[in-house]
């Protein structure tokens, strides 16, 4: 692979979700000056669910100044509470003292402090930009276009742009593709509920036949969240054209014989209720092919049964530019991104997807076996306080070892 040994000046960077505007951020610091192309024709700060950004990802928003932000709109997860569908507790994870763990936050408010942080440094954040092309990507750096005809072009490209990237896709043709876990995710919201809060406190109900979470503000307003078996290898736009009606009446079904206040939070949802196929990505042996590389879930996705999707395109940003900072080749510092970030991360996407497999029993023998197991797996994750999951820390001071 040829050098690429310009120092960068400006970096092209493709989406606007987590890692996109972080990463531009963390860029800045290093003198790199970026664009922000998203695809959608604007910022949807509704969108999608909500997520657990766990206390490893909120030390990086730390470090942007961005941290208390999301402490203020979002709920602190000290411990996690684990019952079966008939009542039975299983265990907990976690202290209710100390450190929470993590907080759980509305994806498109987490999206909304990213984006709003980068505009108000002055970061050129543009809309309807959906990547169709890279015409050049050479050691001189990058030119792409757009659906809307437009060109642009940058020293660099970062492909910020999800699990189904486009920039991943253009630049290594033959890497393996998303692998579909067999599961949705699928949840939502219900305003002004009875069901009791409880400060830091995140409840999983392994039902009897799927599993549910959920969580309560202090004004009533349950999150919720659940995971359903579902064949083939359905898309997220597949799913959408299902009615929300049947939606509803296939999730009262799956939990009708669990616990209260399971049934009665999921028939007392209004709004819609969010579904999602679950995918993650096998292990890409190539992250970076000349001026491009990838970033966050467009190379590394992970199911969300760790939490620690966001979390790692957080860590991915603040690494990527401190390597871009410190190492005066390009391919050298994506080399180097590769490396420092490669054993975490798959060490995570495995480990999530264990645990998918370990909450999920269809029938009613694996529910026994699986209920009856579980309280040994939850005694030996909480041994190991899973620092290496939470507690793991990456430093903007630190020098990159050349
Ligand atoms: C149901 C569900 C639950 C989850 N729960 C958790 C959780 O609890 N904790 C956690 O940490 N993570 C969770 N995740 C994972 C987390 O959402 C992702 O890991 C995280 O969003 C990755 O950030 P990203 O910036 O890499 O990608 P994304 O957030 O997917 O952002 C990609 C952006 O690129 C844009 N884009 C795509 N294609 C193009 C194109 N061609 N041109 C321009 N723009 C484009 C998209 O519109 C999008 O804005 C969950 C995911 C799902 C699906």
């Amino acid at each position: 692979m040829a050098l690429t040994s310009h120092r960068p000046k400006k970096a092209l960077i493709i989406g606007c979700g987590i890692a996109g505007p972080a990463t531009a951020l963390f860029l800045q610091r290093a003198g790199i000056d970026s664009v922000v192309y998203e695809a959608e024709e604007r910022s949807d700060d509704y969108a999608g669910l909500f997520l657990n950004l766990a206390r490893n990802g909120l030390q990086v928003l730390q470090q942007l100044g961005l941290d208390e932000e999301v402490r203020q709109a979002g709920m602190p997860v000290h411990s996690m509470k684990m019952v079966s569908g008939n009542g039975k507790l299983l265990g907990h994870i976690g202290q209710m003292s100390g450190e929470p763990r993590g907080y759980t936050i509305k994806r498109g408010t987490l999206q909304r402090i990213l984006r709003e942080a980068a505009e108000r440094q002055g970061i050129s954040i543009e809309h309807e930009k959906k990547l169709k092309g890279i015409g050049t990507n050479g050691p001189e750096g990058v030119k792409v276009s757009f659906e809307d005809g437009t060109l642009a072009s940058g020293d660099i490209l970062i492909g910020c742009d999800g699990i189904h990237s486009r920039v991943r896709r253009l630049v290594l043709p033959g890497a393996p593709a998303p692998s579909y876990t067999g599961l949705l995710s699928f949840g939502g919201f219900v305003q002004g509920s009875t069901v009791p809060f409880e400060r830091g406190l995140q409840t999983m109900v392994f039902g009897k036949r799927a599993f549910f979470g959920y969580q309560v503000r202090p004004d009533g307003e349950v999150y919720w969240f659940g995971n359903m078996d579902y064949p083939g290898t359905p898309t997220r736009r597949d799913l959408q054209q299902i009615p929300q009606a049947e939606w509803r009446k296939t999730m009262q079904g799956l939990y009708a014989s669990d616990i209260a206040p399971v049934p009665e939070i999921v028939r007392a949802t209004e709004d819609e209720i969010g579904v999602y196929p679950i995918y993650d990505m096998p292990p890409l042996p190539v992250w970076h092919v000349q001026s491009v590389v990838l970033v966050g879930d467009s190379v590394h996705a992970t199911s969300p049964n760790a939490g620690q999707g966001a979390s790692l395109a957080l860590e991915d940003a603040l690494v990527l530019a401190q390597c871009l900072r410190d190492v005066p080749d390009v391919s050298r510092a994506f080399s180097e991104f590769q490396r420092l970030r490669h054993d975490r991360v798959e060490r995570i996407v495995k480990y999530s997807r264990m645990i998918g497999r370990r909450k999920h029993a269809t029938n009613p023998v694996q529910v026994f076996f699986r209920d009856l197991m579980l309280p040994l797996f939850l005694k030996s994750a909480n041994k190991d306080t899973q620092g290496w999951l939470y507690d793991y820390q990456v430093d903007w001071s630190e020098k990159v070892p050349i």
